[in-house]
């Protein structure tokens, strides 16, 4: 089955309500329409759908745009750039909307609501009370008034009957009269309601690819049976799969992370991670390589691919790309990426220097996979030895193998004369300078005060590391305090 229409150039759109923050499940509906866009030189709508004035959320717009752009999902045509057929906010198409209404009022195919709401509501609890699904359309009058724009518009569902279609993903699918009804066009508030300005906005703009979640499938006879009415056809539908909890059981919820995707920012992940890593939640490249960077990615999704059963949202994954893309930036990148993550304490320890903390990046970064967790291992203390002279007692310079503590005096002043000659460019340079004499003298006779002499810690990076990090001149003072304290 190909799923690319021939004659049509690919149109795709993310047309998300403006109620609030983008979470993970949106923006992952975003991606998905955004790749097949780029995949065949289309374009990418971004819609705001705004006709629920109660629901929007002030600054919701901007905020949608900010996470997309921060995703690199560049629209064609959006909020910011008006395409051909006009404006990308439903709130400013409403005559659109109301062109269309009129085209089914002359055709008798919509009528005004001739029920108040207090009736309606009557109307449907009494199904509910009779166990019944409650449905507009039995209570459709038998003549049509003129609509002032006062009162609902509703359509007038022609026919009730079965429809058979076809989804990109979950192949055939039906539905029939239980989901047919008279539903409103177009709200007594002027605005229209989802279900109608979505397809005239799909057809206006050109949409050959709806993707959206199965929420909405229940709801296609009713859309079907509009687009006959209006003698258009309809796009592809691609149902993307829902977006489980980390144990694939229960939909994401908050507390798993369906959190804003610009707190993901904030916590210093990369949007090339996180591109990545949405892409792979319901969507099955085939085999088992994980890392699609960008143009990989474009290349190969694919329609086919996509999962019909749900995608586990595994935080622990996201970390693991994280770690695994940041390897990827530049020198500078890294070094900002870490000074950022410092808390102020860390930073105002006497001997901090941009110098020094830029010897210790690319140990940071080999145990971690964001900022969040370079702040808490900052103030755990994990990197204060870099910057401050440590304090410790004489005992931790004690290897376990040495009967006394003083065995390592001799071992650290040895250390100490091989270290006065040794080159400091890089860990490498300070290994080779005293590895021959720790191999034969033995390693951590050798090497365990050699580190607790210079961070003063059970445990840190190894110690070559360490006194690359200080430089020369501190690496020996340090010693130099060490055997001072071991000699007290
Ligand atoms: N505004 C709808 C929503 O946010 C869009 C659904 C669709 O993509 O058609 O759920």
């Amino acid at each position: 089955m190909n799923m690319s229409n021939h004659s049509k150039p690919v149109v795709t759109r993310f047309a998300p309500s403006p109620t609030g923050f983008l979470h993970i499940g949106g923006v992952r509906t975003a991606l998905f329409a955004y790749l097949w866009a780029r995949q065949n030189g289309g374009s990418f709508i971004l819609r705001i759908e705004d006709t629920d004035k109660n629901r929007e959320v002030a600054g919701s717009i901007e905020h949608i745009m900010e996470s997309l752009r921060w995703l690199g999902l560049e629209w064609t045509y959006g909020p910011d750039v008006a395409g051909p057929f006009g404006s990308c906010l439903q709130s400013d198409r409403l005559e659109t909307y109301r062109s269309y209404a009129q085209k089914l009022i002359d055709a008798g195919l919509a009528y005004p609501d001739p029920y108040s709401t207090a009736e309606v509501t009557t109307f449907r609890e009494r199904a509910q009370a009779e166990k019944r699904p409650f449905l507009f359309r039995e209570h459709r009058p038998n003549e049509f008034a003129t609509w002032d724009g006062t009162t609902p518009l509703r359509f007038k569902v022609p026919e009730v009957k079965r429809y058979e279609w076809e989804d990109a993903v979950r192949g055939k699918l039906s539905g029939g009269a239980e989901m047919l009804d008279d539903f409103i066009l177009i709200k007594a508030d002027g605005y229209p309601t989802y279900n109608f300005a979505h397809i005239i906005d799909d057809y206006e703009m050109g949409v050959t690819h709806v993707m959206r979640g199965e929420e909405f499938i229940a709801s296609t006879p009713k859309y079907l049976s509009l687009y006959e009415a209006l003698g258009i056809e309809h796009p592809v539908f691609v149902t993307l799969p829902p977006i489980m909890g980390p144990d694939g059981k229960k939909k994401l919820s908050k507390r798993d992370g369906a959190k804003d995707l610009l707190d993901y920012r904030t916590d210093g992940y990369l949007p090339e991670a996180m591109r990545n890593f949405l892409a792979l939640i319901g969507w099955n490249p085939g085999g088992d390589e994980e890392i699609y960077p960008d143009a990989q990615l474009t290349a190969a999704f694919s329609l086919d691919r996509i999962q019909k059963s749900g995608g586990a949202f595994n935080e622990e994954k996201l970390k693991w790309m994280n770690a695994h893309y940041l390897k990827q930036t530049s020198t500078d990148f890294k070094q900002t990426y870490v000074a950022n993550a410092l808390p102020e304490t860390v930073k105002q320890l006497p001997q901090y220097s941009t110098e020094r903390l830029n010897k210790l990046v690319p140990t940071v970064l080999e145990r971690i996979h964001n900022q969040v967790e370079i702040t808490s291992a900052a103030e755990a203390g994990e990197y204060d030895w870099a910057f401050t002279v440590p304090n410790y007692k004489t005992e931790l310079l004690q290897w376990k193998n040495d009967s006394t503590v003083t065995a390592a005096a001799p071992r650290l002043s040895t250390l100490k004369s091989l270290l006065q000659e040794a080159y400091f460019a890089s860990p490498d340079d300070i290994k080779a300078a005293v590895w021959d004499y720790a191999d034969a003298e033995g390693r951590g006779e050798v090497l365990w005060p050699l580190r607790t002499a210079l961070t003063g810690r059970e445990r840190s990076p190894d110690p070559f590391t360490c006194a690359y990090v200080l430089g020369q001149s501190e690496t020996l003072t340090r010693i130099d305090a060490a055997i001072t304290k071991l000699h007290q």
